[in-house]
């Protein structure tokens, strides 16, 4: 029985990122946590209006709405954690409170497969999220983890034009990849309209050219950070 851990910088991460493999994943009976290291709200804001109640309001909207679309696509409440770090500012606090996150979560679930952010991603808090994954899950001690994974995210690692993302595993979402674009259309602000790339066309487009690359109708793509053999 598989369990999965999926470490998202921010609510909507996960949907765009692994929103295919999380349905299948629920259909399957695997268990499967995800968490969140920051909101996604501040950053579109002053610092000195961080307390303002709109804003406050809105995090909390956006939380919400990682339950509504996490258990949309199948996943318990009870294995949802949501953060209010502020986004786009991981970068200032002390890496170690981080790491100290992931290893709880790692220790406490016990997971056999990890997915978080491409290392390559524009957004800052998606490069904090994968160095802090690489150390939570340096192999220092017997693990249950057997394949460490990351995950495209539009609208982050596609911007980055000279490191592009090179994925190397792909799992076929075709059954599932209008409940991964329903879920996204959960996180109501974060939806726009294409040509923007976190479009549900932009969705369904990289979704088609992901299949196209594995021979699926619609795939999700991943590389491999590390993956174990223990079955031979
Ligand atoms: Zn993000």
């Amino acid at each position: 029985m598989k369990r999965i851990l999926i470490i998202a910088s921010h609510p909507d991460d996960e949907v765009l990122g692994c929103g295919g493999v999380i349905a299948l994943a629920s259909q399957k009976g695997y268990s499967v946590r995800v968490i969140f290291l920051a909101e996604g709200v501040s950053a579109r804001y002053n610092e000195e209006d961080f307390k303002d109640n709109k804003i406050i309001k809105e995090i909390e909207n956006r939380n919400k709405n990682a339950y509504k679309a996490l258990g949309y696509l199948g996943v318990s409440e009870k294995e949802i954690f949501t953060s209010n770090r502020y986004c786009c500012r991981l970068d200032t606090l002390p890496q170690i409170e981080l790491i100290k996150d992931i290893e709880s979560h790692l220790e406490d679930f016990r997971p056999s497969m990890v997915f978080t952010h491409s290392g390559d991603d524009v957004n800052i808090d998606h490069r904090v999220a994968f160095m802090s994954s690489l150390a939570a899950l340096r192999p220092i001690k017997k693990s249950n983890v057997s394949d460490f994974l990351t995950f495209e995210v539009l609208s982050s690692s596609e911007w980055n034009t000279l490191r592009p993302f090179k994925p190397n595993y792909f799992v076929d979402i075709t059954k599932v990849l209008e409940l991964k674009i329903e879920a996204l259309k959960l996180y109501d602000k974060e939806v726009k309209d294409y040509p923007h790339s976190r479009s549900t066309e932009m969705l369904t487009a990289l979704a088609r050219y992901r299949g196209s690359q594995s021979y699926f109708k619609a795939a999700e793509a991943f590389c491999i950070v590390r993956k174990i053999e223990n079955s031979l």
